[in-house]
């Protein structure tokens, strides 16, 4: 017998696969129909038809009924196909041992994985359930490919292969992967043995950025539903050119707002074949809907179903994205992490927050990382290591933690403990002598806006203004032997630390921040070491459906492995030898692009970039030696990241700045008192306040937002829109 065995048909049946099952013909001796186009028997949905084998046409909309399979099991040559709609598999067509690491890497995520194989050949398939939808995507290896078979595909699970070797596939329950599990398996594989990766679709490429979207609020009366994809469904401006057989149908057109698919740009999109008036560009859409800002036809990144992208082509995109971001306005930027330990780390520690703070978020994982590499790297070009302080902006309470205890426990679980320091200071001294035991270190502080408002001069307690000055030294002697004796105690030895690398993560409120903010402070450059973030969404909305509190294994692991290479030569004194972190960059274009900046700024705010190169090459670092800490090598994209952080850090200081907090001068803005009348009278979204104030530059008005919210006299409230709730500005 070549086919299933009426065990193997019920067994199928019983796990709920009813609908996903299909017939193959499995005998290799079966004669093909003239007729049909199928070149081999047992691989393919296939039938008898009078006696010769053909094709199932339109298989994949098949939904399989118990009469039909029942029928089916009755003839001996028939094999089982099973369409991976919710059984999905993982197709690894690669004959050589190759395979079997494969299968060990599977099995070491999914200890209950079964495989589908087959006596003279070491390919095999790996079946698995996983709710949602998905396209197929492909991992080419050096030698084959690993398939994803999603929707609209099947593998055979009983039979006989072309070759005569039969299938064999366990008769048992098939292991459930959620989502997130299945990325992490799969990216994993990718990163392990890929060479090139193919997505099939937008759904399966990149995980959606969460991101708000000012166009959407006046698309959502006209919209006609939300497709699977993310898509607002919404009638093509050119519905009526439409020439294909499905051209009535409504849900194949419509807006992807900003964020979707990780396409940091809102689109339309038609995938309706059109007249050779061609497809309706976006100002088409935008003057059908009536949109005023978004007539501008520059392209938009769509993501083509069914093209092939290899890894280079969708980083070369993403570096796209990145730019058309940063050609927005600042306030509407998002930030992008590049691929890899960080954002992985981000992506848990996010999951399982219950209020999600991406940037502090951000911040407090490159942080980390910078004290675990710390003392082991260096851009020898510049003496540069990846001692770095970096602040988040936070209001007192909620959520503000969360990044700091997921930290604390993924040091915990991967061995780097030692990089984490206490999380308070108790005088300048303290942090010395901590230093000298531990050299590589993460201090996470918080209300370390106390120490800020030290260094303005405030009037703060004398060891908060010493620890600001020790920080202000730290900061410059990464590289070299520092020696801070005057700080302690002239009886005890003088205090040498070679190569320290304190990194600090600190959370400060924004008012207590902002009394850092004097002419003198800012003058100082004391100020200009601190990255400093707001997140553009201050109390974000409760994730009632948080995700595990520990790190995954395999996060683990990958800090793990980091924690085993720097063994040697960390933590204790010495000359640390450093390995450089090489640059495709030209680092002299941020050297002039700093410079530059500091001598046209005539509002006070020039020295606030003296350390602009400086920072960005920390971070750039992290993510370089994050993503291959042998040879690490910071890409343009590395650097572009690093860039937009520390950008956005000088715009928001420049921002609290120019509103007059900090100096005693402010300036009085007519443009102030007009908008605030405005937002009194009207409750507008921001959207609306830039229609308004159409004549004004973005940047100005995000500018009086700013300041308007800073002087308690406007705040950000939701209302309940038709689909989701819209924001608006209401005064205070
Ligand atoms: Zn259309």
């Amino acid at each position: 017998m070549y086919g299933a065995t009426k065990e193997q048909w019920d067994h199928f049946v019983s796990i709920g696969l009813t609908h996903d099952l299909l017939p193959v013909v499995s005998n290799p001796n079966a004669k093909i129909s003239a007729k049909s186009a199928l070149r081999s028997t047992g691989k393919v949905p296939s039938k008898y038809y009078n006696g010769e084998v053909g094709g199932i046409l339109n298989w994949t909309q098949k939904n399989a009924t118990d009469k039909a399979i029942i029928e089916w099991s009755e003839q001996p040559d028939y094999g089982i196909c099973i369409q991976t709609r919710h059984l999905r598999a993982l197709d690894v067509d690669i004959d050589s041992d190759l395979a079997d690491e494969i299968k060990q890497t599977i099995l070491n995520f999914v200890p209950t994985a079964v495989f589908r194989t087959r006596e003279n050949s070491k390919k095999f398939v790996f079946p698995f359930f996983l709710d949602g939808t998905f396209s197929k995507r492909i991992i080419e290896t050096k030698q084959g490919a690993i398939e994803f078979l999603g929707n609209g595909q099947q593998f055979v699970a009983c039979g006989t292969h072309t070759s005569g070797a039969k299938y064999n596939l366990p008769l048992t329950t098939y292991p459930t992967l959620p989502e997130e599990d299945f990325e992490v398996i799969f990216n994993h594989i990718l990163e392990q043995f890929g060479t090139v990766a193919v997505f099939m679709d937008n759904k399966a490429r990149q995980p959606d950025i969460d991101m708000e979207d000012d166009v959407l609020p006046l698309l959502l009366p006209h919209s006609m539903g939300l497709t699977n994809t993310g898509m607002y469904c919404l009638k093509c401006p050119k519905f009526d050119e439409h020439t294909d057989k499905e051209k009535g149908s409504i849900s194949q057109s419509g807006y992807f707002p900003k964020g979707k698919g990780g396409n940091p740009k809102g689109h339309f999109h038609c995938s309706h074949n059109h007249n050779e008036t061609g497809k309706p560009t976006q100002s088409d859409w935008a003057v059908a809907y009536n949109l005023i800002d978004f007539g501008d036809d520059e392209p938009v990144v769509e993501i083509q179903a069914e093209s092939s992208q290899n890894l280079s082509e969708i980083q070369a995109e993403s570096s796209q994205n990145l730019s058309e971001i940063q050609a927005e306005s600042k306030h509407d930027r998002e930030l992008v992490i590049p691929r890899g330990l960080i954002k992985d780390t981000v992506d848990w520690i996010l999951s399982c927050a219950l209020q999600p703070q991406p940037e502090l978020t951000l911040l407090n994982v490159i942080s980390f990382a910078g004290a675990v590499f710390g003392r082991r790297y260096e851009y020898d070009k510049f003496g540069t290591r990846t001692n770095m302080y970096l602040v988040g902006i936070a209001n007192t309470g909620d959520g503000k933690d969360h990044s700091r205890k997921c930290i604390k426990k993924l040091a915990e679980l991967s061995n780097l403990s030692r990089f984490v320091g206490p999380d308070a200071i108790k005088s300048g001294e303290g942090v010395l002598t901590m230093l000298m035991k531990k050299p590589s270190v993460l201090m996470m502080l918080d209300e370390f806006g106390m120490l800020m408002a030290s260094i303005g001069g405030s009037n703060a307690q004398p060891y908060l203004r010493s620890c600001a000055k020790i920080f202000t030294e730290l900061y410059s002697s990464s590289s070299v032997l520092y020696q801070g004796g005057m700080y302690s105690d002239p009886k005890k030895d003088p205090v040498n630390i070679e190569c320290p690398n304190l990194c600090i993560y600190g959370t400060s409120t924004q008012a207590k921040y902002a009394e850092a903010l004097t002419p003198d402070a800012i003058d100082s450059g004391e100020l200009n070491r601190f990255v400093v973030l707001k997140p553009k969404i201050e109390n974000p909305e409760y994730n009632f459906n948080v995700g595990d509190r520990n790190p995954p294994d395999d996060l683990v692991n990958r800090w793990h492995k980091i924690a085993d290479s720097i063994e040697v030569n960390d933590l204790m004194g010495g000359q640390a030898y450093a390995t450089n972190v090489a640059s495709e960059y030209n680092m002299n274009e941020l050297l002039i692009y700093q410079r530059q900046r500091k001598m046209e700024l005539q509002d006070g705010t020039g020295p606030l970039y003296a350390r602009y190169t400086e920072n960005v090459i920390k971070i750039a670092m992290v993510f370089a030696i994050s993503e291959n800490h042998n040879d690490p090598l910071m890409s343009s994209l590395h650097i572009d990241i690093a860039k937009q952080i520390v950008d956005a850090s000088i715009e928001f200081v420049r921002s609290l700045v120019k509103s007059g907090i900090g100096t005693k001068d402010r300036r009085e803005d007519p443009l102030i008192d007009e908008m605030f009348a405005y937002i009194k009278d009207e409750k507008p979204t921001k959207t609306e306040i830039c229609r308004k104030f159409r004549k004004v530059h973005k940047v100005d008005i995000d500018k009086v937002i700013d300041t308007l919210t800073y002087q308690a006299r406007i705040k950000l409230e939701k209302t309940p829109g038709k689909t989701k709730p819209i924001m608006r500005y209401v005064s205070a």
